[in-house]
């Protein structure tokens, strides 16, 4: 058995105690429809399960958009943010930076080739802004992605305007689990 065979099958034993536990009316219920209450555009990094930490019970209560660095800056992300916004009628879409991000401190260093670097390159302007300081720019970041969506999302900017949507831009400590709101 090779390591990546070992590596899914935990995985599909993960999965199968999930499954195995998990709510089947429930299930079944949202198959037919999601109506989550909020979004959220987090940073890919492992250490923060979105739903986790925001105490979600059963799927369907948070629709989240995970890209290193939280960076609204391609049509994917600012795709599935509309998506939300339109077709799931979410009330609320929070950009949900953390501590200790590797995608900014990766900014901050630069060097990195390919599409890391495009990625990264998203967060130079306030890496720049931040002067070395990654905290600050963690939080300078959440708010350069929530007027990154607003300039670029007629959808978005159209919901918040007309009072029926609500941006917010948060930060997540690694350190303590908790969420501070920064915007
Ligand atoms: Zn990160």
């Amino acid at each position: 058995m090779t390591k990546e065979t070992s590596l899914f099958e935990k995985l599909l034993k993960g999965n199968a105690a999930y499954a195995g536990k998990a709510n089947k009316a429930k299930l079944r219920e949202l198959a037919k429809g999601q109506h989550p209450y909020a979004a959220v555009l987090s940073c890919s990094d492992s250490r923060v399960p979105v739903e986790q930490i925001f105490g979600a019970k059963e799927p369907g209560e948070i629709f989240v958009i995970r890209v290193a660095g939280n960076v609204a800056a391609d049509a994917s992300v600012l795709g599935s943010i509309e998506y939300a916004v339109l077709h799931l009628h979410v009330p609320l879409v929070v950009v949900l930076g953390h501590t200790e991000c590797g995608a900014i401190k990766g900014a901050m260093k630069g060097g990195e080739m390919g599409h890391i670097a495009t990625l990264l390159s998203h967060l130079e302007p306030v890496c720049d802004r931040a002067r070395g300081d990654t905290s600050k720019a963690v939080v300078l970041n959440v708010s350069e992605q929530i007027r990154a969506i607003l300039d670029s999302s007629d959808v978005v900017r159209a919901a918040h305007e007309g009072g029926k949507l609500e941006l917010a831009g948060a930060v997540y400590s690694l350190e303590t689990g908790k969420v501070e709101r920064v915007f």
